[in-house]
């Protein structure tokens, strides 16, 4: 019933002029016959208009006061406005309609992250169409950038869970001794999946597929307890909102199983952290892969002036690009063991490298016919997967058809990330359009420009371990950025040319790229605050206590042994390092308490986000450091929260 009410709705919406509406209805099935009634209806001017229960649903208003505002907007100005996003669809959640929209303020400014999204993909699609064209494709009409992001997760026991204080209040332990066993062998990734989260993820898998969501592939990953979820790509814009439902989904569904999903960025130190791969590419409405090398020398030279302007594009705003990614959780990540470093670098892989090495130095390329590599002329050779693919250390690889950048945090939403990314590509895009349509001669021009881009950006090509120290220092070498920190960042989203770059863009004004600079930063310094104080806390009336407790036991234990005369050397010295390393812990605090209490009278932004990171995060590691010692010289029973080893490996 449902499906015919929807399918003449769609009908009727088509023939009313409404032809972008129509995907709309495909997950509306949900919804019963009588719930339609007065869902559509037309207007003045023939418009359709979208209700449900007697409210239009294309528009709305609704109360954005308690939204962060960045200083966009007094309280008096608190109105907010919602406008339906018919690009993505509706669908129907714990029996109620949920309709994906963009949320402005009274002024007119983005106060979301959907807004600025659709337009970067607007102004990429507009540039990607006018250099098809120059290339003769008359048949392509439209374009849209495609997402198909892998989700890292950790699933731990619930009871567990509940009994630390720093998973509950932030998300990751602020305490912790490594167990015995980390993830040094490796025998979780290929591991047989449990059978709590084997059922867990069939669940997913069912729950995301009722909402349209394309979930692909659920697997172990590296770490003891971590998973990943894989779904099949979309429109960017479908895929970030399937991306926010598909975390939401994770935490619903694992509560269901006695577990909890972790999705922050380093949940557990010394283990690997979570991130989320961000494959993009860009497709026409003729079903060509834009970063599909091609089998013609024509397609080929397509290939390699998008090639070009990605490679340019990263360059750059490689500072734009790792602050999309920037957020205290993805502190902890970038650059630790096992995720990308925080310097943002492009990887193409062996074959190709040398192809665009050839192409710059006008050289022969060494392939099989050793051929100078002429741009519409020579035939690139085939680059399959596993020879893209090997590189799993850099923050942005070309992937035989698309490219993933894996810098991005598990928590994130990847709205921003994508923003940067469409919004730089284009922008590279129209330069290469101005000097191309002048061009007298096509290929030569071609030519010429995508060997001078690759001279002056070859920089941010690098095909070697990320993860290498000397890396770092070769980076710094080539004056490519490095901002180890979200403080280090921030204040780079106000550079001139990054402001220019938004604004001209109509992607995000100067005033909205101001507001988020400094929403981020008072994130930054929130999410602190609440770390040091859970620390402060869980210390207090968790951990001093119980060693205390076991010092005291301890000591009692020499006194009775004394009396019958056994040896007390354990019982001597474990309780006498104990109780100096509990009265340093007990100082520690206090100094913690003094630098929170310090940062937080910090009014600027900005400011206030350093004396977090320079003023309260080192105290915070000093008093992780006496913790997790007395940790491992504590006995189980007297410790009163799970440990490590306990979370890793507690799901059976
Ligand atoms: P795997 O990494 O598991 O070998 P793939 O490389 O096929 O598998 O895909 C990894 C992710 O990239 C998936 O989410 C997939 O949907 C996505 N993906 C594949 N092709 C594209 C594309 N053209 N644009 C965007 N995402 C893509
Ligand atoms: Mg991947």
């Amino acid at each position: 019933m449902a499906n015919i009410v929807a399918k003449a709705m769609l009908e009727w919406a088509t023939e009313k002029g409404a032809t972008h509406y129509t995907h709309w209805f495909q997950p509306l099935t949900g919804i019963t016959a009588e719930k339609h009634d007065s869902f559509i209806s037309l207007g003045k001017d023939n418009k359709v208009i979208l209700n449900f229960s007697g409210k239009e649903l294309v528009k709305g208003e609704g109360d954005a006061s308690s939204f962060p505002s960045g200083g966009l907007r007094a309280t008096f100005e608190a109105r907010g406005y919602t406008a339906w996003d018919p690009t993505s669809y509706a669908f129907i959640k714990d029996n109620t309609l949920c309709i994906p929209t963009a949320f402005c303020s009274y002024g007119g400014e983005a106060l979301d992250n959907k807004t600025p999204l659709l337009r970067s993909m607007e102004v990429l699609a507009k540039e990607t169409l006018k250099i098809l064209k120059l290339f003769g494709n008359e048949d392509v009409t439209s374009v849209k950038t495609t997402v198909g992001p892998e989700q890292e997760y950790f699933l731990v026991d619930k009871e567990m869970f509940e009994k630390r204080p720093d998973l509950v209040y932030t998300g990751r332990t602020l305490f912790g001794a490594k167990p015995p066993k980390g993830q040094e062998l490796d025998d979780h990734y290929y591991g047989s999946i449990k059978p709590k989260v084997q059922a867990f993820m069939k669940e997913l898998d069912i729950e995301l597929w009722k909402l349209g969501v394309l979930a692909k592939t659920e697997h172990n990953e590296v770490a003891p307890a971590q998973h990943e979820l894989a779904p099949i790509f979309t429109t960017t814009n479908l895929a970030t909102d399937h991306n926010q439902i598909t975390m939401e989904l994770m935490q619903k569904i694992a509560k269901r199983y006695g577990l909890v999903c972790l999705l922050h960025e380093k949940p557990f130190d010394g283990v690997n952290g979570s991130g989320k791969h961000n494959n993009w590419s860009i497709s026409t409405n003729t079903g060509v892969n834009i970063f599909e090398p091609g089998e013609t020398p024509y397609e080929n030279a397509q290939f390699l002036l998008f090639l070009s302007a990605v490679i340019k594009a990263v360059d750059e705003y490689q500072d734009m690009l790792r602050i999309s990614v920037a957020s205290a959780g993805n502190d902890h990540r970038l650059g630790a063991s096992e995720a990308p470093p925080s310097v943002v670098s492009i990887f193409l892989g062996d074959e190709l490298q040398a192809i665009l090495d050839a192409i710059e130095k006008e050289e022969k390329y060494d392939a099989k016919e050793k051929e100078q590599m002429r741009i519409g002329v020579h035939i690139l050779p085939k680059f399959p997967k596993d020879t893209t693919d090997r590189n799993r250390t850099s923050p942005f690889a070309f992937t035989g058809n698309k490219f993933e950048f894996r810098m991005l945090g598990s928590s994130a939403s990847i709205a921003d990330t994508n923003t940067v990314l469409n919004t730089a590509v284009a922008q590279v895009l129209k330069e290469f359009y101005e000097k191309l349509s002048r061009a007298e001669d096509f290929t030569l021009a071609l030519h010429d420009l995508v060997k001078d881009t690759i001279k002056a950006h070859k920089r941010i090509l690098f095909n070697g371990n990320g993860y290498d120290e000397s890396w770092i220092k070769e980076a710094e070498k080539r004056g490519l950025s490095n901002y180890p920190s979200t403080p280090d960042a921030l204040p780079h989203m106000l550079d001139e040319k990054n402001v220019k770059l938004f604004s001209e863009n109509k992607v995000f004004s100067e005033v909205e790229l101001k507001a988020r600079c400094e929403i981020l930063h008072e994130n930054y310094s929130k999410i602190l605050n609440i770390e040091a104080r859970t620390m402060i806390d869980m210390a207090n009336t968790l951990i001093m206590p119980a060693v205390s407790s076991y010092v005291a036991s301890l000591a009692n234990a020499i006194v009775s042994a004394k009396v019958i005369g056994i040896d007390t050397t354990y019982e001597a010295k474990v309780s006498l390092k104990l109780s100096k390393l509990n009265a340093e812990t007990y100082k520690v605090v206090e100094k913690l308490k003094e630098a929170v209490a310090h940062a937080n009278t910090v009014t600027d932004a900005q400011k206030s986000a350093r004396a977090f990171r320079e003023k309260v995060f080192p105290v915070m590691n000093e008093l992780r450091e006496l913790v997790d010692e007395m940790e491992t010289i504590t006995a189980k029973d007297y410790w009163p929260i799970p440990s490590y080893g306990d979370l890793l490996y507690g799901v059976k």
